[in-house]
């Protein structure tokens, strides 16, 4: 379906991004990947889908190396024509306590990353009259928790960004969609279970129980693959006048 397409992902070196990086090199779309840490895994398993990748290890927190990873994804495949923002980080702290340089590290990346990705990409994008921009935002782009004042103002700008970005090209071949999943079992999770279990004094399994049972109705986690193939709906031309959503797939969570 998506056969000589390029979709850039962010933070795809790991969890969520690399779920949606492997579902559209599925569908046949050369992959750009950036994040950090191991990079020869996560591309040897797109590529095991016989797609081309390449790898920018961008940080997106900085502006200058994001217009340098746009440039050299667009040298390296012609144009982006799918584009994921994805990376993102959380921390967690009370507002009174949450540090500043914390604060501006979150919006940087969960936020003002995609706008600069998102600036960076419509020009050639515009240009074929095609086009697909997915934020990951998250349920917390929907609705609020304690102790995340950042990653929820970050979620729920992205969302509003999202809605922008559809309007400025609703004529247009090109769309922007929201996906906002609920818990979802990555390192970024992970930690915040670790974080339960030694407060608490639990075990994994009880921390992760804990952690599911006061949000998620379903008390099962979402995964990267089921993420993928919503992104790979988004994507297709059933989808093309899906425009500025945001989409739970959070087992009931903001149903409540
Ligand atoms: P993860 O920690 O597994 O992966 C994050 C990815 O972002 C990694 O590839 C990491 O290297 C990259 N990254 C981090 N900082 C970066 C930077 N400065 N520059 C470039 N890359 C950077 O996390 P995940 O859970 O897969 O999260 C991915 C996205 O999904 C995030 O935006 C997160 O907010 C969102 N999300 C996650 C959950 C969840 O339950 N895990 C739920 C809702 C939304």
């Amino acid at each position: 379906m998506l056969k000589g397409k390029t979709a850039l992902v962010t933070g795809s070196t790991s969890g969520i991004g690399l779920g949606i990086a492997k579902a559209l090199a599925r569908q046949g779309a050369n992959i750009v990947l950036n994040g950090f840490g191991d990079v020869d895994g996560p591309k040897a398993q797109v590529e095991a889908f016989g797609v081309k990748s390449a790898y920018h290890g961008a940080d997106m927190s900085k502006p200058g190396e994001i217009e340098e990873m746009m440039k050299f994804a667009a040298g390296e495949f012609g144009r982006v024509d799918i584009l994921v923002n994805n990376a993102g980080i959380q921390h967690v702290a009370p507002v009174e306590d949450f540090a500043p340089e914390k604060w501006d590290q979150v919006i940087a990346i969960n936020l003002s990353s995609a706008f600069h990705t998102t600036r960076l990409a419509l020009p050639a994008m515009k240009k074929a009259n095609w086009g697909r921009i997915i934020n990951v935002a998250s349920v917390h782009g929907l609705v609020a928790s304690v102790q995340k004042s950042a990653y929820v103002a970050s979620k729920h700008a992205i969302v509003g960004f999202t809605k922008v970005v559809a309007l400025e090209n609703a004529t247009t071949g090109i769309t922007c969609n929201a996906i906002c999943p609920g818990w979802v079992l990555t390192p970024l999770v992970q930690k915040q279970v670790d974080a339960k279990a030694a407060a608490l004094k639990l075990s994994n399994e009880e921390a992760t129980k804990q952690l599911l049972g006061e949000k998620e109705p379903s008390m099962q986690f979402t995964t990267p693959e089921e993420l993928g193939e919503l992104a790979v709906f988004f994507c297709s031309d059933a989808a093309k006048n899906v425009r500025g959503v945001a989409w739970n797939m959070d087992g009931g969570w903001a149903a409540q």
